[in-house]
């Protein structure tokens, strides 16, 4: 394996990507700088099947290259919601809806549920896709729990209504060298590069 090509558009994500991927010695690029330019439709049932789309379908395009691809999908699972907004969350209640509202709404419709009903999980899949065809897609999650109202301001999306037990304050009132340590994100990536690193 000569390269690591990640699918997303995302700055944020490809410099957490790197701190965690470097080490193994290949060269990470994002599909902007492998120069790939796709409009991937996301149409499968679970946060796996979407992360298995998009690798499959980039490393379609790099045939005959010695590139591995990878792929995430994530989001966030509301357990008093049936799991919403699930494999939806970046376009729950619209794609151009600020996380104000969005976050503001999920508050809304918990009102009056007890803690031990609020519980819910971010979750991560990564997918790989090699140049022999193989795939493999590891899923990983961050337990917590919604709060009674947004905190924080750091991170991105439903971080200011996500709480965590263990720090009894929202993800969006963590360091961000905190957070990616028990992120759905930072935890699925460490067990892709592990099955990487094996190969
Ligand atoms: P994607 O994997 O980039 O498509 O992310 C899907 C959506 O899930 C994001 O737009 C956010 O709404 C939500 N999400 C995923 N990870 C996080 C997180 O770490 N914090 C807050 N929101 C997240």
């Amino acid at each position: 394996m000569e390269k690591i090509i990640f699918a997303t558009g995302n700055q944020g994500k490809m410099q957490e990507i790197r701190e965690i991927l470097s080490g193994l010695g290949v060269e990470i690029l994002s599909m902007a700088e492998a120069g790939i330019e796709m409009d991937i439709v996301e149409d499968g049932t679970t946060f796996e099947e979407n992360a298995l789309i998009k690798a499959s379908a980039i490393a379609g395009c790099m045939k005959g290259k010695d590139a591995v691809v990878l792929a995430d999908d994530s989001g966030l699972e509301v357990d008093y919601l049936g799991k919403e907004p699930g494999i939806y969350s970046a376009r729950y209640l619209g794609e151009d809806t600020s996380y104000e509202v969005k976050n503001q709404n999920i508050i809304n419709r918990l009102q009056g549920v007890p803690k031990e009903q609020r519980t819910a999980r971010f979750v991560c899949a990564i997918a790989a896709a090699f140049p022999d065809g193989g795939t493999c897609v590891v899923r990983e999650t961050i337990e917590g729990y919604i709060g009674w109202e947004p905190a924080g301001e750091n991170g991105f999306g439903y971080d200011p209504i996500f709480y965590v037990d263990e720090y009894n304050c929202s993800t969006a009132q963590l360091p961000m060298e905190v957070k990616n340590q028990l992120s759905h994100r930072g935890k699925a990536l460490r067990a892709i590069k592990e099955m990487l690193a094996g190969r």
